[in-house]
């Protein structure tokens, strides 16, 4: 059964959602509506869905993106989840040996029907973000000009945001961020959750030989491919301590009293003060001895992504 940590269980606020039903109606909608306020961008109906369907771009979501696909379909949160979406490493154009851990969508993107997206006015947040909050940020250009965008037909031309959109994108991200603190501490009990395989190099150089022709091995440390580290942390460390809970507590959302719960962390600010501490601290895992072992580090890289 699953249980909230000690720390929690002895809190007394915010009061419970007494039907979780509408108020995530409320606030699914609320983000939806938001989603579509001052919008101008649409994607070219000559795009081929790159975003959608290319491997190279990961789509990290949270439980609630999950949820909200659950809710549109009809269907339990753990089938959807089972067929749709699964747990994940992100690079973040991280070149050293971190990677954060995440829900993401399968490859191609299961809800793309006839090269339109099916749950289009509930699409996951980083779906609704790209590629507007890039103008937001400042990054279009840098982006555009990216080796892996260049099928992007939205990177080919100017995208220009009105300030109204602007303040849009701006509560869009910041949602962003609170639902992705929530939904980490719910799955993992943790804030965001990086892995460090430093210390993992000879067996990640090893996997990576056993999975490469040989014509077309090359300089091992730099060159070990994103998937070989995520088939290694599928492999080896999700039956561990924090990771190993997880089917339990996507079950758990199955039920009114998981959602009531779900959705009372949400409104916590208390909570997400608490999972904020620390600044650009982040808990880091090594795997020693078929162990997570976990401290609490900064990060050079920013850990978020759109
Ligand atoms: S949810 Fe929709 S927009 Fe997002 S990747 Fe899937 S099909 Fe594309």
């Amino acid at each position: 059964m699953f249980r909230l940590p000690r720390w929690w269980r002895q809190k007394t606020n915010p009061p419970p959602i007494a039907d979780a039903g509408p108020w995530f109606a409320a606030y699914l909608r609320q983000r939806a509506d938001l989603a579509a306020t001052a919008s101008e961008f649409q994607c070219d109906p000559a795009c081929r869905r790159p975003g959608c369907k290319n491997q190279d771009l990961q789509v990290p979501v949270t439980i609630f993106d999950v949820l909200a696909a659950a809710r549109h379909q009809d269907q339990p949160l753990s089938a959807i989840y089972q067929d749709r979406y699964s747990l994940g490493l992100l690079s973040n154009e991280r070149e050293d040996w971190i990677r954060m851990v995440t829900l993401k969508l399968q490859k191609p993107c299961p809800f793309l029907k006839n090269d339109l997206c099916s749950i289009y006015a509930i699409r996951p947040l980083p779906c609704i973000l790209f590629p507007e909050y890039l103008v937001n940020e400042g990054t279009f250009e840098e982006n555009a000009r990216k080796e892996c965008f260049k099928d992007y037909l939205c990177f080919q031309r100017p995208l220009l945001l009105s300030p109204e959109r602007a303040k849009v994108m701006t509560e869009l991200k910041r949602m962003w961020k609170r639902e992705s603190l929530i939904s980490s501490f719910y799955l993992f009990n943790y804030g965001p959750c990086h892995i460090d395989f430093c210390n993992l190099i000879e067996d990640l150089s090893s996997e990576a030989r056993s999975q490469t022709k040989a014509e077309e091995q090359a300089e091992p440390l730099r060159l070990i491919p994103h998937h070989i580290l995520e088939s290694f942390f599928l492999k080896h460390m999700v039956k561990c301590h924090p990771f190993a809970g997880l089917d339990e507590k996507i079950h758990h959302l199955d039920t009114r009293e998981g959602q009531a719960e779900l959705g009372q962390w949400l409104q916590d600010d208390l909570l997400l003060k608490k999972l904020k501490q620390g600044g650009t601290d982040r808990t880091v895992f090594r795997f020693v001895k078929g162990r997570l072992q976990a401290q609490r580090r900064g990060l050079s890289v920013s850990a978020q992504t759109v």
